[in-house]
């Protein structure tokens, strides 16, 4: 009989023992199967009420809960029935705390649909249970991404216990199938991101030797108690550390202990992966189990992969999947005799695949298996047990808030469009369509194909692969040997070597010189001015068009050079390899951006004709500007500013910071190599006090870009107001200043997401980001917040940072280390330190330090610090956690860390910035999707990255 004939034969014993009865959570007589009605039936209530349901489980406070629940689903469309229930519910106790109640439970009792227990009596009783009906089990405690040492620290722990529990757990049980002889009976799953809060393919090695280290007593347990492992697989960034990882463990020490690790088959790459995992089994004669999923994490990695301009690495048509899955199927099951192959999936077509191909091959029942999740499926896993086939029941347990984002995830597979299980008991789609053989309808085609047309951001390199790696390891070498070479300054044509340099030092250890580069005087400058004053009259006349052609080529040279400079940024002003690379992308992006932009405001019609004459509007450039950038984006701040001022036909003379000059000089030089005619960028650095000011005060300058400190900043708009003699327009000013920026965080955020947000914008890169986040506002019963930051801030790795391990690098200069220190004695002195970190290192280290309970008019809350000091401030609700937000003199970045549709709303109404971010970091803006600049005193509210820029 041919294959399909026989997988449609075993496809309808097993629909027809099935389909009689329904999966729990489609049951509409239960209130649970209504509800599930409901959110297939409406995208719009299902989004609310899978937040809802997320959101729960962190609320503390019973009058919140009922608040939230109008506010969810009173003020959107939502079923009739619920919203004539929900409306004239009394928010005040004690109603509020019945009502709460009774909500708690519902949810929980949702919960408990996919979760197998919370505390060890009740996961005992669901394990005893599923035996009875004769299921094997993998237990895996919930929880993904941990904050810190300390979380990956109990996982570890609540493992260990697990094991000695289980092990009580099963003692005078009968084997299922090969269970006692060839496998054992205690399985265990477990996820590598909760052993370790720096988990991170950028630092491979590090990585593998963290999750070793706490794998290795749970591996050692294993072996004592004769348990089995398996490696769930997460996202598709973690997919080849994971891999690497399973192998390490499973090297001579642990050969033997059981284990096994999930294939997700919605990956392009999974067919690669298991011929060499297949290949690794069989070399080194283990017998390892692979665990062939589809994936449960389609819909992120297809967001987070095109939002980054990455390659979508699933399947994007469901059949892909499928037939891939049954193709990896038949591959698992030619190799059964080194993979023990676990089919994880509650398809009644791909099951009747893997039987019948089985069967093709002689595979006895017992060599294989089949597990399903825990609350789903319960016909189908009856069906496929009463085959005689082992089935094995995946039970998540443990508390509930971390397992939220597992119990999504069930519901959202649940109710998808494309789940087997709504498409087989609720849509009941006939036998014949669910059985058909899985026929992809344009194969190999890719979402990121569909992508917009015109700019798109540059994607950051995906660390991830071994290949980009080690080209970074190569670029810290290379750029390592040009340390202490020259750089000369260029005005026009010429490259002048002067005596006078300025050294640019290595922050993290100053004793290295990166480069000593030619420092400009006055008379330079004079001369550079009269150089771009002659270039200007070429320069305006090129057409816009040529004039975005040479942005485009210093963006080609820029992506070939990219590592290279990556590598330049981490020795010559402390960036991280992350750091350092989304400058890179950030520079280029302005490039490309404002090429088109140039192009787009060339056409502009910008006024209507008047019969009998021909009107004309259109954008002049400006004549000669003057570009001051800083040091602590010396690529991508300055690459806007010059790119800017260049391709709407202005001459420019570029002073980088002294702090940054050689990175200033890579600039230049690639605009020389693009073939930017002569005289239209000249590179001066000097000093600000002489050159700086003698070029913003100059009279033949007519415009000045800065992006620095508020004190300059202030300082030339000053005097380019001031008319000199021979002055002959207004002098322009773009000044971006300094940002006290803070984030909400209220009692209804998502913790997890809230402390990596907060660590990110106040850490990263040291603080030294005018957008950082410099202080924290708890609006209401923040529970946990400050308990959870200081552990995560603990975690921190602080160190040189062309170490990919390092989080933080070091402080810019000495200069910089003696200000922060001084606010941090300041800290010590009017508030209670929550966390100073301390850092006995060389170079311009200087720790992370947090502060509560200081004023909210201190200088410490009050002054831009621009170091890795933060204050936490208490605020009473979300009206008065606004205020304190808005009380400093500046406005550039800010963001909220909510869940509350009314404090969102309040937010965005309220809180004055130039960049409010909701549920994400504040730094680290997209040219082209989030404009960036400030208004009051933190700039003059021209937008980076926008569309209003080049005007
Ligand atoms: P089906 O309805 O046949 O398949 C649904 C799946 O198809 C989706 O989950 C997705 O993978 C894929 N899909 C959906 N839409 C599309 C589309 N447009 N294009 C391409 N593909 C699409 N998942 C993991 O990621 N890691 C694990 O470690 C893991 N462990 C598991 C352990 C067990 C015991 C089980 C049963 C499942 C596990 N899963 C894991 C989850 C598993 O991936 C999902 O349950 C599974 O995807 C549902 O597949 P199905 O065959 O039951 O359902």
């Amino acid at each position: 009989m041919d294959l399909e004939r026989r997988i449609e034969g075993i496809g309808r014993r097993l629909y027809t023992a099935s389909i009689r009865s329904v999966p729990s959570i489609f049951d509409r007589r239960r209130w649970k199967g209504k509800v599930m009605e409901w959110a297939i039936r409406d995208e719009d209530f299902k989004t609310r009420l899978f937040h809802f349901v997320d959101l729960l489980p962190s609320l503390k406070d019973d009058v919140m809960v009922v608040k939230l629940l109008k506010e969810y689903f009173l003020e959107v469309p939502s079923p009739y029935l619920l919203r004539r229930g929900i409306k004239g519910l009394p928010e005040s106790p004690p109603f509020s705390i019945l009502t709460a109640g009774l909500i708690r439970r519902n949810v929980r009792s949702l919960a408990r649909q996919f979760i197998g227990g919370e505390r060890e009596g009740e996961i005992v009783d669901s394990l005893e249970n599923l035996r009875k009906e004769g299921y094997a089990f993998s237990v895996d405690i919930l929880g993904e991404a941990v904050v810190s040492e300390r979380e990956a620290d109990t996982y570890m722990e609540r493992y260990l216990k697990l094991l000695d529990t289980l092990s009580a757990v099963v003692r005078g049980w009968k084997g299922i199938g090969l269970e006692g002889s060839r496998i054992p009976v205690i399985h265990i799953s477990l996820k590598v991101s909760s052993f370790d809060p720096k988990l991170d393919p950028m630092d491979w090695e590090g990585s593998i030797e963290r999750v070793k280290a706490r794998l290795c007593p749970i591996f050692e347990k294993a072996k004592t108690l004769s348990a089995s492992i398996t490696f769930d697989m997460e996202h598709y960034y973690y997919k080849d550390l994971t891999i690497a990882i399973f192998k390490e463990m499973l090297g001579e020490e642990f050969k033997d202990v059981p284990a096994g690790i999930a294939i997700q088959a919605y990956l392009k790459e999974s067919r690669g992966d298991l011929e060499e995992l297949i290949g690794w089994a069989r070399d080194g004669r283990r017998k390892i189990m692979v665990r062939l999923v589809k994936g449960a994490y389609w819909d992120y990695e297809v967001a987070i992969n095109t939002q980054k301009g990455w390659s979508v690495p699933v399947y994007t048509d469901k059949a892909e999947t499928d037939l891939n899955y049954e193709e990896l199927t038949r591959l698992l099951l030619e190799n059964a005799s080194y993979i023990r192959p676990a089919f994880a999936t509650h398809n009644i077509r791909s099951i009747s695949n893997a039987i019948a191909i089985a069967e093709e091959l002689g595979i006895p029942e017992g060599a294989m298996e089949f597990q399903m999740l825990y609350g789903m499926a319960e016909p189908i896993r009856e069906a496929v047990r009463d085959l005689g086939y082992t089935v094995r029941i995946y039970v998540p347990v443990g508390e509930f808030i971390p397992g939220m984002a597992y119990l999504i995830r069930r519901l959202l597979e649940n109710t998808s469009n494309e789940s087997i299980l709504r498409r087989s008991f609720v849509e009941r789609v006939p036998f014949d369509v669910l059985m058909a053989k899985p026929s992809p309808a344009f194969p190999g085609k890719d979402v990121s194909e569909l992508d917009e047309e015109g700019f798109r951001n540059e994607p950051p390199v995906d660390f991830s692969k071994a290949l980009h790696r080690e080209e970074m390891k190569r670029a810290l070498a290379r750029v390592r040997e040009d340390f202490g070479k020259e750089y000369p300054l260029y005005i026009g044509e010429e490259a002048v070597t002067k005596e006078e340099r300025i050294i640019s030092v290595n922050p993290s250890s100053p004793e290295e010189v990166v480069g000593a580069v030619s420092k400009g005087s006055t008379e330079d400058a004079e001369r550079a001015v009269k150089v771009a004053r002659k270039a200007w009259k070429d320069w305006r006349r090129v057409p816009p068009e040529e004039r975005a052609s040479y942005l485009y080529e210093v963006a080609r040279l820029m992506r070939k050079k990219r590592f290279d400079l990556m590598a330049l940024m981490v020795y010559e002003v402390g960036k991280t390899w992350k750091e350092a690379d989304g400058e890179v992308a950030e520079a280029i992006d302005y490039l490309e951006y404002y090429g088109r932009e140039m192009v787009r405001l060339s056409r502009t019609e910008g006024v209507k004709g008047y019969p009998g004459e021909a009107n004309e509007y259109l954008y002049e450039p400006k004549g000669v500007g003057v570009v001051i950038s800083p040091w602590n984006f010396p690529l991508a701040i300055a690459t806007g500013m010059v790119s800017a001022a260049i391709v709407a036909g202005n001459p420019v003379i570029f002073k980088p910071s002294s702090l940054s000059p050689v990175t200033g000089w890579w600039l230049v030089e690639l605009f020389r190599l693009a073939g930017l005619p002569h005289g239209v960028l000249n590179f001066l650095p000097g000093d600000g006090k002489e050159v700086g000011e003698h070029l913003t005060s100059h009279p033949d300058i007519d415009f000045i870009a800065f992006t620095g400190s508020m004190e300059v900043g202030l300082r030339i708009i000053e005097s380019a107001g001031k008319v000199r003699p021979g002055q002959r327009s207004v002098k322009g000013v773009v000044a971006e200043m300094g940002g006290k920026n803070a984030i909400i965080v209220d009692e209804t955020a998502d913790l997890d997401e809230a402390i990596k947000g907060v660590v990110e914008s106040a850490f990263g890169y040291q603080g030294q980001k005018c957008s950082a986040c410099s202080r924290v506002i708890l609006a209401g019963k923040v529970e946990g917040f400050t308990e959870r930051l200081k552990e995560a801030i603990e975690s921190i790795n602080i160190g040189p940072p062309q170490d990919p391990s390092v989080f933080m690098g070091p402080l810019i200069d000495g200069k910089a280390v003696e200000r922060v220190g001084r606010y941090i004695e300041m800290g010590m002195e009017e508030g209670t330190p929550l966390v100073v970190r301390e850092v006995k290192r060389d170079g311009y280290f200087i720790g992370p330090a947090v502060f509560t309970d200081t004023a909210p008019d201190s200088p410490l809350a009050q002054e831009e610090i621009f170091g890795p000091v933060l204050v936490i401030l208490k605020a009473r609700d979300i009206s008065e956690a606004i205020e304190m937000a808005n009380s400093t003199p500046y406005a550039l970045t800010g963001g909220l860390y909510s869940r509350s549709p009314h404090n969102i709303r309040a937010v965005k109404e309220g809180f004055l910035v130039g960049n409010l971010y909701i549920n994400r970091k504040i730094t680290g803006a997209l040219v082209g999707r989030q404009p960036f600049g400030g208004f009051r005193m933190s700039g003059v509210g021209s937008k980076a990255g926008g569309p209003d820029y080049l005007i």
